[in-house]
């Protein structure tokens, strides 16, 4: 008997039945643009031997106008319908089912040939877009449609219509960016005019049997966005259009509320899907932050919707579903929601990967074989550097022993797990745990190793990480002085006003675990909610709280300085850097750039600005918190050197300078390749 009987229950389509009610989301991961179709193919391939029922592609763009950037894949050729031929035949062979994600940028594509409803430029976007007459429409319905029949063409099971966050179809919808008076602008009839078309004109294209999923925004979070009431009639239009399934879209891009951070509660949104439950008859998916089988199982059986969407999760673990199926859910690699080499990557025009999973997008490059003479491996250091080495070790067949000076393993990842809003490495330190009895990895921890514990090792690996940077400020040695890792360990007392030294991640989260003393809205979808100003759109319009955020106020009086004198968090992620800013903000956190650091007393920390060391002025502050980097602990690898033992660096204790869990796994993870 399993333990998720509706997530694992077939759904029939009456011409075709999905094997279960996970469907992989549209993920832009930039595979296409490769051109490698091999590389393409076994991305999904991969996905489809780990029996999700259902997958789409990243978004491929019906014609020049609509591609999200200038050269993204595009399906309007002869030749796009081979390239495509080899995935669809891939994934067939692997049992899967794969649908091709139509997705028309609008105003929202990155070129100055953009096209939209009307000519209001999006705050994200620096092109302003062209308005469209009739026949531009018209054109742009034809080259969707072409898309979908070429797609077919292709082997494809089916397509997603991407009606959802804030693309082209979306902005027909909303009175935010269609301003028109003709006949596909004004009242909501006209405004719902083209996605109606879109999919009737679909349907009466490809036929009956094949999949036509589309995909509706159901909480716009943009001003003057739609109601559950409007997005319940559209949907109902569009099932009459004939679309095979609707799937949820949650918020525009350019909304100032996080749909998918890690600071975003799970499944925050299935009660919005819920909202379309029983006024369609056709199959309804819910997705964003529903990341184990207990949350999608419970989505399920809750009756919020009748399959769930998984997008991130199946590039943490390709085999997400076939472990839930085999019972082993503790071994499924979590997605932590953190964006660093998912979305963060696409943004930056770099191929996705995840940072969990460093083989995700790179299946055909990164191959993790078998050795024919196993060796002894001794890792020291239970960080993710040395765990994810650890790992692949093991999988490999060498005998692996890992060793700590820690009580637990997990290295600083147990102290990002205390920060409010990052729970999600809570799971992240436990998979790992479950992985090291799992694969038979030794693991010793409440040692500290020495040089002479490492003889008679094939293979040494030292990933002991880093030591906090000393900043060296006149009277830092006080009692009012702390660094992050005795604040994070709670091991000494930290008051009501605070100045914050360095500004890097470790700086914001700090910061962001001192404002709100032990409560974390992240667990609670009530406090969340009310501190982004997310409201019920059946009440207001687009889901935006008329009051707008309302934050809890801050548990403490925060400063956080930086040397540099350019905007706080311009370093962190891209597509996360500012949540953490405006989340800091909301709690009043007062971000003061430029500063030399003078001394510290008693009263706080005398800065003064500039070259010129000009404007001293006094930070009043009961604690000074220490967040100033971190540099690579490597008395270990030097002993060792001295000693002539040969050993690998891995990790900040190889380069502290821009290390992140990311780079700490990727690094691990190839090295073990290797060996
Ligand atoms: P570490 O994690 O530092 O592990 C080194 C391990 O070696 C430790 O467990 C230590 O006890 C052990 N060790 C050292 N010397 C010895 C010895 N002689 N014998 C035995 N054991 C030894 N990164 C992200 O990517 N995303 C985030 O959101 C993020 N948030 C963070 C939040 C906070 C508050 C902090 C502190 C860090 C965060 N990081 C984040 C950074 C990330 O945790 C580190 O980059 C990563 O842990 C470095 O991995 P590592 O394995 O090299 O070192
Ligand atoms: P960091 O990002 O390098 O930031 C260090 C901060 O200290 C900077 O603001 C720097 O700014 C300041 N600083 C540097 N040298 C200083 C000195 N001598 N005196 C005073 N201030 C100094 O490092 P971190 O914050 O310690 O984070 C460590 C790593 O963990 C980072 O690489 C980060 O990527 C990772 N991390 C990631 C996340 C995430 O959410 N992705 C979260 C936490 C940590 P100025 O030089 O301008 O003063
Ligand atoms: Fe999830 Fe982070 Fe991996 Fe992206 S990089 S899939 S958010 S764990």
């Amino acid at each position: 008997m399993t333990r998720y009987p509706h997530l694992l229950a077939p759904l029939d389509l009456g011409f075709t039945t999905l094997k279960n009610r996970v469907l992989m989301g549209s993920m832009h991961t930039g595979l296409e643009e490769t051109r490698d179709w091999n590389r393409v193919a076994e991305f999904y391939a991969e996905r489809a031997r780990g029996e999700v029922a259902l997958m789409v592609t990243g978004g491929i763009g019906p014609n020049l106008e609509g591609s999200v950037l200038p050269g993204a894949a595009m399906m309007t050729t002869a030749q796009d319908v081979q390239n495509h031929s080899i995935v669809t035949a891939r994934v067939h062979e692997a049992g899967g089912k794969i649908a091709m994600q139509i997705l028309h940028a609008g105003r929202y594509a990155y070129g100055p040939k953009c096209v939209a409803p009307s000519a209001i430029k999006s705050p994200i976007s620096p092109f302003p877009p062209t308005e469209l007459d009739e026949d531009g429409i018209e054109k742009q319905i034809a080259d969707i449609v072409n898309a979908a029949v070429l797609a077919r063409e292709a082997g494809y099971d089916g397509v997603e219509i991407m009606g959802s966050e804030g693309y082209f179809i979306n902005q027909f919808i909303v009175t935010h960016t269609n301003r028109r008076s003709d006949r596909w602008g004004g009242s909501y009839e006209n405004r719902i005019r083209l996605p109606i078309e879109v999919v009737r004109r679909t349907r009466a294209a490809v036929g009956p049997d094949f999949i036509i999923i589309y995909r509706l925004s159901m909480i716009d979070l943009v001003p003057n966005g739609s109601t559950t009431e409007e997005v319940i009639r559209l949907a109902q239009e569009i099932e009459k259009a004939g679309a095979t399934i609707i799937n949820t879209g949650i918020g525009w891009h350019e909304a100032r509320v996080p749909t998918i951070a890690t600071s975003v509660p799970r499944r925050a949104f299935a009660w919005v899907t819920q909202k379309l439950m029983g006024h369609v008859s056709i199959p309804v998916i819910t997705s964003n932050r529903i990341n184990t089988p207990e949350v999608a199982e419970q989505v399920l059986a809750e009756g919020c919707a009748d399959m769930v969407s998984m997008a991130r999760p199946l590039l943490a673990d390709a085999h997400f579903v076939r472990k839930s199926i085999e019972g082993k859910a503790a071994q499924i690699a979590p997605c932590i929601a953190c964006n660093q080499a998912c979305l963060d990557h696409t943004f930056s025009g770099k191929l996705t990967s995840c940072l969990v999973n460093p083989r995700a997008c790179h299946e055909t490059e990164l191959v993790i074989e078998k050795v024919a003479t196993p060796k002894s491996v001794a890792i020291v250091g239970a960080g993710p550097a040395g765990l994810s080495t650890a790992m692949t070790c093991a999988e490999r067949g060498h005998k692996v022993t890992v060793f700590d000076k820690a009580g637990e393993i997990g290295g600083q990842l147990n102290m990002a797990k205390q920060i409010p809003g990052k729970e999600e490495f809570h799971g992240f330190v436990d998979w790992y745990r479950t992985m090291m009895d799992e694969m038979g990895i030794e693991v010793r921890l409440n040692t500290q190793v020495s040089a002479d514990m490492l003889t008679g090792f094939d293979e040494v690996i030292v990933a002991t990480g880093v030591l906090p940077r000393d900043p060296g400020i006149p009277g830092q040695d006080g009692p009012n002085v702390l660094s992050y890792i005795d604040v994070l360990a709670g091991r000494k007392p930290v008051g009501r006003r605070v100045a914050v030294v360095g500004a890097g991640g470790i700086g914001f989260d700090v910061s962001e675990f001192l404002v709100h003393e032990g409560h974390s809205p992240t667990e609670s979808l009530p406090d969340w909610m009310r501190e982004w100003g997310v409201a019920d759109p059946a009440a207001h319009r687009g889901g935006l709280a008329p009051e707008g955020p309302q934050p809890d106020a801050p548990a403490r009086q925060v400063t956080l300085l930086q040397r540099k004198a350019e905007k706080h968090g311009k370093r962190l992620g891209k597509t996360t850097g500012w949540i953490h800013r405006a989340a800091l903000a909301m709690k009043n956190v007062d971000f003061v750039g430029g500063v030399n650091y003078e001394r510290i007393d008693e009263k706080g920390l005398h800065v003064t600005f500039g070259a010129a060391r000009e404007n001293p002025t006094l930070i009043e502050a009961d604690t000074i918190v220490l967040c100033a980097g971190q540099e690579p602990l490597r008395s270990l690898a030097d002993d060792l050197a001295a000693r002539g033992i040969a050993a690998h660096v891995i990790g900040g204790a190889d380069v502290a300078s821009e290390l992140d869990a990311k780079r700490a796994i990727d690094q691990g993870t190839r090295l073990a390749a290797r060996l």
